[in-house]
């Protein structure tokens, strides 16, 4: 018997228990300190009124023999799946019913599509970069090359960037995690066209596109032509609905998209009928409640909230003279750390003169190195108050 010993080239994930035990530490040494967490990737408010009616009213079905409903299809339930599509059309993207997959969140998704691909393709990922798109791959064996963010390109990579050859499946997300930063259409546009160019396949994680306010912005890779020849997007109710406990989120691969005579829409179907059993009924009528008139105004109100605390921070940022990349279009503001300090230091030096805790760059590869994330997920209360401590300690 041999273990898969691929898991023994995957870099430790030590970064939120380190930071769990440096926050103990300190507590520990100073009991009364008031800490507050901006490092938090979890949302906080609850879910809209419209989504919570929707459960109830479905567990109420699950419960009655006429209502009742047992194992949901392997793409989701059509009520769903035709939300999606709406919503989708409401930014003026179509898609096909047998485009759309539903899915118990993004996380799985992201790190189980690689099933479909061979173990011998290269993935390219961005740096800094969400660690799920990394450590899945390296568990299937597959070489990883990056494409560096910085200021110069202001955390936006391009394929001009890409180090290390060339790549047969690019990761992109966008808004970001954990720069906050959002592809402009040309960008994702030179990216779709590279694809395009080399057959490579974009996995997109759109995980954080109910953020974008501006819509000149793409919300969806299938706004940019050329797309469905090339790319898959995975979608998650999380940050856009509170979903983080609910657990739903969709991918899409269009049916037309095919390589090496295999179409990837049929390969996937064949992975998730094997290993996947859907979405619970009542999650999936709550997830159906998102996309209703009433639904989408509620969670768009808690998603005001989070941008009103994310601009709280890039504010203060501005004031202060750092630079930043988001918190615009994203709860992620990617702040370079003052006076040259490292991520590391960064965090030692905020949290035991401003008590305000975090996330090191650094912990999210080398290129993240002299930075620091922070998130607008907190309450409004905490974020304004660790703004408050930052500008007091940085303007000295
Ligand atoms: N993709 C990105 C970029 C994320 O930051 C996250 C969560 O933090 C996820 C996916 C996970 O989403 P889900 O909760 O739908 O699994």
């Amino acid at each position: 018997m041999k273990v898969n010993e691929n898991f023994s080239k995957m870099p430790q994930s030590y970064l939120f228990a380190e930071v769990a035990n440096r926050v103990k530490k300190y507590k520990e040494a100073h009991p009364d300190a008031s800490i507050i967490r901006l490092g938090i990737g979890d949302v906080t408010l609850p879910l809209a009124p419209a989504v919570v009616q929707a459960a109830k009213r479905a567990a109420d079905e699950m419960g009655a023999a006429e209502t009742f409903r047992g194992y949901p299809p392997y793409e989701g339930w059509e009520f769903l799946i035709e939300a999606i599509r709406g919503y989708y059309a409401s930014f003026g993207v179509m898609l096909n019913y047998g485009d759309i997959f539903v899915s118990d969140g993004a996380k799985s998704d992201a790190g189980d599509l690689p099933d479909i691909f061979s173990a011998d393709n290269t993935v390219l990922v961005p740096d800094p970069v969400y660690p799920v798109y990394v450590d899945s791959n390296i568990m299937g064996g597959r070489r990883i090359i990056y494409a560096r963010g910085c200021r110069e390109n202001n955390f936006l990579p391009t394929p001009a960037d890409i180090e290390g050859g060339e790549p047969d499946i690019i990761y992109i997300c966008s808004p970001n995690n954990p720069t906050g930063a959002v592809m402009t259409r040309e960008i994702l546009k030179e990216w779709v066209d590279y694809a395009n160019k080399l057959g490579a396949v974009i996995i997109f994680d759109a995980a954080y596109e109910a953020f974008i306010s501006d819509p000149s912005l793409p919300r969806s890779i299938f706004e940019i032509p050329g797309a469905r020849e090339c790319a898959i997007e995975i979608g998650s109710l999380s940050k856009t609905a509170g979903f983080t406990g609910m657990r739903c989120g969709y991918t899409v691969i269009p049916e037309e998209l095919e390589r090496g005579g295999y179409s990837l829409n049929k390969l996937w179907m064949r992975r998730q009928s094997t290993k996947f059993n859907g979405v619970s009924y009542v999650v999936q009528r709550a997830a159906e409640a998102v996309f209703s008139p009433e639904g989408l105004l509620q969670c768009k109100k808690n998603i005001d909230y989070y941008r009103g605390n994310a601009k709280i921070i890039a504010e203060t940022l501005d004031r202060l003279g750092i630079y930043y990349t988001g918190g615009k279009h994203s709860p992620y503001i990617w702040m370079q750390c003052p006076n040259g300090l490292g991520s590391w230091e960064f965090f030692d030096y905020l949290l035991e003169n401003a008590g305000v805790v975090g996330t090191p760059g650094a912990g999210f590869g080398s290129a993240g190195e002299g930075y620091f994330r922070l998130t607008a997920f907190g309450s409004r209360e905490d974020t304004a108050e660790a703004a408050r401590r930052m500008e007091k300690l940085l303007s000295r």
